[in-house]
Formats: C-alpha cells, sequence, structure tokens
C-alpha cells in the first residue's frame, strides 16, 4: 500500500461512490469513505475523530457508518454511530472488517471496501428500511484527510 494519491484510481472511486448510492436505496443510513495517509492513533479511535470532524452525528436517526483507511499506517476501521450501534452486534462489524481484510490482503482495496459498504446497507435494511422521501443526508463522495 502506497499513498492516498495511488490508493484509488478514479474508476474504482466511482465504483465505490455507486456503492453508497445503491447501498442507500437500501436503508436510511448514511455511508461515507475517508481516507488519509497516516495516523498515530488506534484506527477505531481516528474514525471517531473523523466522524465528528465530518460531522456524521448529524443524521436524524444516527445511523451514520464511516469506512476509515489510513493508507500508508495500513490501518482502518468501520464506525456505526449510535442508533446502529444499539442493534447490531461486535460480530457484524468483525464480519465486515474481516471481509475487507481478506481483499487488502490481495490489494483489492476497492473491491473490498465496495462490497462492504453493500453489505453494510443490506444489513442496515433490516433496522433502518429506505423510506419514501428520504434525502441524502450525508455526502456520498470519498472524503480525504
Ligand atoms: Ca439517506
Ligand atoms: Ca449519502
Amino acid at each position: 500500500m502506497s499513498k492516498i494519491e495511488d490508493f484509488l484510481t478514479t474508476v474504482q472511486e466511482q465504483v465505490i461512490i455507486k456503492a453508497i448510492e445503491v447501498a442507500e436505496k437500501n436503508t436510511s443510513g448514511e455511508i461515507r469513505v475517508h481516507i488519509e495517509n497516516n495516523t498515530e492513533l488506534p484506527p477505531l479511535e481516528r474514525a471517531l475523530e473523523v466522524f465528528h470532524l465530518l460531522e456524521m452525528e448529524k443524521t436524524n436517526l444516527r445511523n451514520g457508518v464511516l469506512f476509515y483507511v489510513a493508507v500508508e499506517s495500513k490501518k482502518f476501521a468501520i464506525l456505526g454511530d449510535e442508533g446502529i450501534h444499539t442493534k447490531v452486534t461486535e460480530n457484524f462489524w468483525d464480519a465486515e472488517k474481516e471481509l475487507m481484510l481478506s481483499y487488502f490482503k490481495k490489494e483489492e482495496f476497492s473491491k473490498g471496501i465496495e462490497l462492504a459498504i453493500l453489505e453494510v446497507g443490506n444489513k442496515l435494511k433490516e433496522f433502518f428500511p429506505y423510506q419514501l422521501g428520504d434525502t441524502d443526508e450525508l455526502s456520498n463522495e470519498i472524503s480525504r484527510g
């Protein structure tokens, strides 16, 4: 893994944004992806900081999910807001992290992120179904640190 500039191609980035759109047609949950080069912090701790920097707590149902990747540090985390945490078990996040890791090991980063996003969308559908009149509360664009 090198730097964030090389982490995703333009095409891969579009594929991920598309996956977020698809996932958000299943659920009122809002998914974001943030990538940066380095962090000194444990990834989940840094993900929490980024979550607040991106004001991801500003969803009606507190159901934002952040996919966080520190490229050079080779760390990543998935963080769900409190609305989600009361519904899903720790096993769910572990399973998604395992899925991502299995692709990251093959350096198929975008594939791992894409598939995990789609699975999270499917899972959130159970608890936070998509509803008519849904708004895009959080941007689907990938943010960079
Ligand atoms: Ca939405
Ligand atoms: Ca969105």
